[in-house]
């Protein structure tokens, strides 16, 4: 992948990183049921088992930067968000309509957001709020680690799918889910729309992959990568890996074939209609 051939977000992308505190744990047991239904987390673990406990393990790993050096992570983290401003910018205007794009906050540690606060243990995730994707870049370390191995395509497509909430936020679908939400009969039947939510952000992800797939040069491999990443971070493998069992009901963002095949439907397409993941029509473009 060629991510340099893609344009600068233009100061898109706000750094907060080095605010952690130094080895010290924060309190996220102060974070109020609000950031938990809002925000729209890449990385399917269960808030419940991220907050429970009184001494919740926080990543305090700092960003993959030195002092000095180039800053890579910087400037590649700003040329995805500027190739996702110009991919959705180019979708929405052929539909007559404006995009306003998110603002992308680097953090390393904490960060406060207007949904709350929140520790990088939470992974990447968007807050409709103050209409912000918050990332800490340790989370592509774990990526490399433990979540299907990593790779430029991989960083990207987390990305991706962060702007991804946002588009649906700007479409008014996670309105419309939102209130399908509360009036869902069952944890379950809410937990599917939540899932819908996700695979349809996903789709979204493979949408923008689709229109930079030649600037950036993307390779079969490139494309790999961000499926390994897909099946990595299924609610399916997540919970045999984390509990040994599944429980389907409690899924909140689909399973790893579920979140491969709609990434690749939206890759394959690159239109974002295909990406009706509720069947319903929400926010056609
Ligand atoms: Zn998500």
């Amino acid at each position: 992948m060629d991510w340099k051939n893609l344009p600068s977000s233009g100061g898109g992308v706000e750094d907060g990183r080095g605010g952690g505190l130094p080895g010290g744990g924060i309190a996220v047991g102060g974070i109020g049921g609000l950031i938990i239904a809002l925000i729209a987390m890449f990385f399917g673990i269960n808030p419940g088992s991220v907050l429970g406990g009184g001494n919740t393990p926080t990543t305090q790993t700092q960003a993959p930067t030195q002092s000095g050096a180039p800053d890579q992570t910087y400037d590649f983290v700003d040329r995805i968000l500027g190739s996702t401003n110009q991919v959705w910018s180019g979708i929405f205007q052929q539909a007559g309509r404006t995009y306003t794009p998110p603002k992308l906050h680097l953090y390393s540690g904490y960060v406060n957001t207007a949904c709350g606060q929140a520790s990088s243990a939470v992974g990447p995730f968007y807050c409709p709020l103050d209409q912000k994707v918050y990332l800490d870049t340790s989370f592509f370390n774990e990526m490399n680690q433990r979540l299907g191995g990593g790779g430029d395509f991989a960083y990207s497509y987390v990305i991706a799918h962060e702007v991804g909430h946002h588009v649906q936020n700007e479409l008014g679908i996670s309105d419309q889910v939102e209130r399908a939400q509360r009036q869902a009969r069952s944890e379950a039947e809410a937990n599917s729309y939540s899932v819908r939510l996700e695979l349809q952000a996903d789709c979204f992800a493979g949408v923008w992959g689709n229109h930079v797939s030649s600037l950036a040069n993307l390779t079969q491999q490139d494309v790999t990568e961000a499926v390994n990443t897909a099946a990595a971070i299924g609610d399916d493998t997540l919970q045999r890996a984390g509990q040994g069992y599944v429980v389907p009901d409690s899924f909140t963002h689909g399973t790893s074939a579920q979140r491969v095949h709609w990434f690749m439907t939206g890759f394959k397409s690159g239109n974002p209609n295909n990406c009706d993941t509720f069947g319903q029509n929400y926010g056609q473009l």
